[in-house]
């Protein structure tokens, strides 16, 4: 990160009583690089607007090219560092103006005490378009602005659907969705209700680069799923979920040192981490390493949308030994109307993330099922499900709601078994092969579409899973 933002970006700032100006431009070699653009604030300021705009403007969507995403961020004087903090949120593109404040602060801005001294704007050019990024960030000072009421649609008791019963111990969940903390169109109480709705018995909550939207959520639980507090930390090279973990960690460098480092952190911390949707447009993980990563989300959105390239890359790190559970996520970002980026899920749920729990379902228990890969990913709440275990001969494989499928049990040398599923309640015993280190299965639609995967069980030693 360059300090030197005003001699690199030509910043330049004027103030007159109430309003600061910070004007500066990003060429092509400022791409993905952040900066940090200081400015004053006085003593007994209570509340600071921060409007922006640039040149050429295009929307994130990676497939979108030829013009300008500029993302912002806001650190106040107790620092700019790893884990800072002085850190107050940040918007990537989403929001054009917010509110930080004693009281209140636009989501997923943070409100609290308004020290005096350096406060810094983050910008982010994600994208430099051929005629450069020219910006232009106006902040005002103690513009007396009172937050806007909630326009909360989804309210009352939610409907759970009738759904066929788990395995005893296993918890149907969604790992992943966006709330308006981030890039999403409802507020967490409203996720929270429409992954009731969807039946789940958890939610993973993952705003980007934000911590904000966990004490909006609450713990849920009762009629609602509980909720599994976490955050995607959107890197510009790659995305990964921390849950478990209530404290933001570091975005800005796209180097595959920082990205490890990182990682790294957060699991020494105690979080339970994923590398997500590691496909073309997912955007994709253009790291050459994974870091102590736990898991990998094969299986993003709509099956359809290129999870073909996420099981390729899951796979290709199972086979070089690595342990790495399946989860999945819907990414659901939008509840009100239809969502027209295809990589998302409408819905949560979909795919459905299952995990066993044991006895005693919350977070740790969840989140101790995911590091130890005893999980299955299937299209929807409904299943199919897919059940593994180590037996004395071998491996027993059920698969619930599945009939019309195919099941493939896959090694690191590629399939073991396949067998047609001619009933909703269906089992089989596979003999393993004496050579491979794991087994996975998969539940394969005629039409070619995944409808349920499992995490894979190590073979040799103790059975595991
Ligand atoms: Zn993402």
């Amino acid at each position: 990160m360059e300090r030197s933002a005003a001699e690199r970006s030509r910043a330049a700032t004027s103030r007159d009583a109430t309003e600061i100006v910070l004007e500066g431009r990003f060429g092509p070699a400022d791409r993905m690089r952040y900066v940090l653009v200081p400015f004053q604030v006085p003593a007994g300021v209570r509340q600071l607007e921060v409007r922006y705009s640039y040149s050429d403007r295009v929307d994130s969507d990676p497939r979108m090219v030829d013009g300008n995403t500029l993302d912002i961020g806001l650190f106040d004087p107790r620092g700019t560092g790893p884990g800072s903090a002085g850190f107050r949120g940040w918007s990537g593109s989403h929001k054009d103006e917010f509110v930080v404040g004693e009281d209140w602060a636009t989501p997923p801005y943070s409100a609290g005490p308004m020290p005096a001294g350096t406060w810094n704007v983050l910008l982010g050019p994600y994208k430099v378009g051929p005629r450069g990024c020219e910006y232009r960030v106006e902040i005002r000072l103690d513009p007396d602005r009172s937050p806007e009421p909630r326009d909360i649609v989804r309210t009352g008791p939610p409907i759970r659907p009738r759904l066929p019963p788990a395995r005893s111990g296993w918890l149907r969940g969604d790992l992943h969705c966006h709330t308006r903390y981030s890039d999403g169109d409802s507020w967490p109480a409203e996720m929270l209700h429409a992954a009731a709705e969807a039946g789940l018995d958890f939610l993973g909550v993952t705003d980007h680069n934000n911590v904000g939207h966990q004490a909006d959520y609450g713990p849920g639980g009762g009629a609602f799923p509980i909720v599994v507090p976490g955050v995607e930390i959107t890197t510009y090279a790659g995305h990964w979920n921390a849950w478990g973990s209530d404290r933001w960690w570091e975005f800005r460098e796209p180097t595959a040192t920082a990205v490890e480092e990182a990682i790294r952190a957060a699991v020494d911390a105690g979080a339970t981490v994923s590398i997500n949707h590691p496909k073309p447009f997912g955007p994709a993980w253009e790291y050459e390493t994974v870091g102590p990563t736990h898991a990998v989300e094969v299986w993003n959105g709509p099956w359809g949308g290129l999870n073909v390239a996420s099981l390729a890359f899951w796979d290709e790190r199972l086979r070089a030994g690595a342990r790495l559970t399946a989860v999945g996520g819907s990414d659901t970002h939008v509840l009100r109307g239809s969502d027209p980026d295809p990589r998302h899920a409408p819905t949560p749920g979909h795919p459905t993330t299952w995990v066993d729990a044991g006895p005693r379902p919350d977070v740790p228990a969840i989140l101790r099922a995911i590091r130890a890969g005893r999980t299955f990913v299937s299209a929807s709440p409904s299943g199919p499900q897919l059940y593994l275990d180590r037996t004395a001969g071998g491996l027993s494989v059920e698969a619930i709601d599945a009939a019309g499928c195919a099941l493939m049990v896959i090694g690191p040398a590629g399939t073991v078994a396949a067998a047609s599923v001619d009933s909703d309640a269906w089992g089989a015993e596979v003999p393993l092969p004496t050579d491979g280190t794991y087994v996975r299965g998969q539940l394969v639609a005629a039409n070619g579409e995944v409808r349920a995967l499992s995490s894979a069980i190590p073979l040799g030693g103790s059975a595991a899973g």
